[in-house]
């Protein structure tokens, strides 16, 4: 893709998902009815001369916080921050870019909880209410090869995932759990401040339909201990797959359970 523009040999399609409802959206993609409550939005970006030039100023940010940014992580940056400027928008909340905080998580109004990703020429924002749910994890990757999955299967599976699941998982469970335990982190890490790897959640059972379960193996802290559940939701597009976890108020969609 060096020196070619990736949106003008893959131009936005209006619905990149196959198992969600999307519509257009001053040039991005609404994710409609991802999750009761949230705002979601995608936007395809590129980081080649031409479309560098064309970034938009963002607002919220200081022009020299970008400036010190290489093209690709500016692309994706100002990408990532213009869906959530649009979830914001669409939840009445001022349409400030959420700043990068010292652990570069986001840091949004108090009012709202959010995440964003970015894989390849994607970047993704789910955003909601703080009333509706106390976390939001999203993670888009591209999906793995039977190369990369052999690579990463002992660093992303628990011993009892290895034992449950068996030693050879394929690609695709690998990819399914990788990017499901990195939305775990990215919902969980703004509420308990605590830094977890791979192993410290396994996959209950095999995904089905759009739908699997994480549980937790360690206590994170009083709210979140070992044996706690969470509902994740996942979701392909093109060479893309898509997870997300939206950690209730109220135990509704988590659950709590001391077998494994
Ligand atoms: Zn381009």
């Amino acid at each position: 893709m060096k020196g070619a523009c990736a949106l003008s040999t893959w131009p936005c399609r209006t619905t990149p998902f196959h198992g969600l409802k999307c519509k257009q959206h001053d040039g991005l993609v609404e994710l409609v009815g991802i999750a009761e409550d949230c705002a979601c939005f995608a936007q395809q970006f590129c980081w080649c001369a031409h479309c560098s030039q064309r970034l938009q100023p963002l607002p919220g940010v200081a022009p020299s916080t970008i400036g010190r940014m290489r093209a690709r992580r500016r692309a994706e940056f100002v990408a990532g921050r213009l869906c959530a400027i649009q979830s914001l928008k669409s939840l009445n909340s001022p349409a400030t870019a959420p700043a990068e905080g010292p652990d570069r998580a986001p840091v949004w109004p108090d009012n709202i909880i959010g995440s964003i990703t970015h894989s390849g020429h994607w970047a993704l924002s789910i955003a909601a209410g703080r009333q509706h749910y106390s976390g939001i994890g999203v993670d888009l990757e591209e999906q793995l090869s039977a190369q990369s999955a052999a690579e990463i299967r002992a660093q992303v599976f628990s011993e009892w995932e290895r034992q449950r699941f068996g030693i050879d998982v394929d690609a695709s469970l690998t990819g399914l759990a990788f990017s499901a335990k990195e939305s775990l982190f990215k919902a969980l890490y703004p509420i308990t401040r605590q830094h977890f790897g791979f192993h410290a959640a396994h996959i209950v059972d095999k995904p089905r339909n759009g739908f699997m379960q994480l549980r937790l193996d360690v206590d994170l802290d009083p709210q979140f201990r070992k044996g706690r559940q969470f509902d994740v939701q996942y979701d392909y597009f093109g060479d893309r797959l898509l997870t997300w976890i939206l950690v209730g108020k109220t135990r509704t969609n988590t659950s709590h359970t001391n077998d494994r």
